[in-house]
């Protein structure tokens, strides 16, 4: 029985049985797999780390996705940097916005994914709202002029092509790209294993906005508890929304979610005292 074991960290790891795999092979930038697993349905690994799966792949892409967007309330254009799997932009495709650019660095994930994990994109790059770019996201930041009300990293872990993203100067480029009052929100790890990671960012991008924090969702696969989700803006005010008002917005845009409500997305910026401790070294 083959079987796909991940090695989070030194001492921890966790193992997933491949029922059939569906592609592996070395792209021009990291080790991509598709395979199948009973419980999980479909799952994406990059470099031997664990991307996306079917069965909970919900949870992360509503909460990075419709958070920002909800809370910012006027958003016409988003920018989503990596995100290759397509399930982010299946996600923003849903708000009733002029336009997408989502800035992949590894073409061969997005076209893997159309093909073997289709119900993540669920025909979304075919969507006539959106430009999708194969580039580094930081090659992008620095040379567009374009504005963005809403900016989405949804990159790999700070360790090969997604190390980029978590640096000082990506935060001050991609800041320049945000109109007025514009939110960004970054995958951040999770905070029970990566602690330096929050501390790191909390320190890197909050010197960047008036607003920084973290809100947070546990998603199954993503082992350790609590994701983080980085979020940065000069609206001091978008994070302390009400439920009332979500839920008017939330009405409004007209679609389903399975994880994501007003009354989640208000209670995701509370976070846990080892967070919250945490943040307070570095303050
Ligand atoms: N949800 C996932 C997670 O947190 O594990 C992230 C999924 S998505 C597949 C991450 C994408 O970021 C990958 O497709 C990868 O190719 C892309 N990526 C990594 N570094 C990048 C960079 N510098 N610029 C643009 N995209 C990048």
């Amino acid at each position: 029985m083959k079987k796909f074991n991940e090695t989070l960290y030194d001492s921890v790891s966790q193992e997933f049985r491949i029922d059939k795999m569906y592609f592996e092979s070395k792209t021009d930038h990291q080790h991509l797999m598709i395979f199948h697993n009973a419980m999980l349905g479909r799952v994406m690994t990059l470099d031997g780390v664990v991307q996306t799966t079917e069965a909970d792949e919900f949870i992360y892409h509503e909460m990075m996705a419709h958070v920002p967007i909800l809370a910012h309330g006027k958003v016409k254009r988003v920018l989503i940097i990596g995100g290759g799997d397509g399930g982010m932009l299946r996600e923003v495709l849903k708000h009733d916005i002029e336009h997408v650019t989502q800035v992949e660095i590894d073409k061969a994930v997005v076209d893997m994914a159309i093909e073997y994990l289709p119900n993540h994109s669920a025909g979304a790059y075919d969507d006539p709202r959106l430009n999708l770019v194969i580039s580094d996201g930081m090659d992008f930041v620095r040379d567009t002029s374009e504005k963005f009300d809403v900016i989405i990293s949804d990159s790999t872990d700070p360790i090969g092509p997604g190390e980029v993203l978590f640096t000082d100067s990506f935060y001050q480029l991609a800041k320049k790209c945000l109109n007025e009052n514009g939110i960004m929100a970054t995958q951040n790890g999770v905070p029970f294993f990566q602690k330096d990671e929050i501390q790191t960012t909390f320190k890197r991008m909050g010197s960047q906005f008036k607003d920084m924090s973290f809100y947070v969702a546990p998603i199954p696969t993503y082992y350790g508890g609590f994701m983080t989700f980085a979020w940065g803006t000069d609206d001091e005010c978008a994070r302390k929304l009400g439920v009332d008002i979500l839920e008017e917005r939330f009405k409004a845009a007209d679609f389903k979610t399975k994880y994501y409500n007003p009354a989640i997305h208000h209670a995701s910026f509370a976070l846990p005292q080892y967070v919250v401790d945490a943040l307070d070294e570095v303050k």
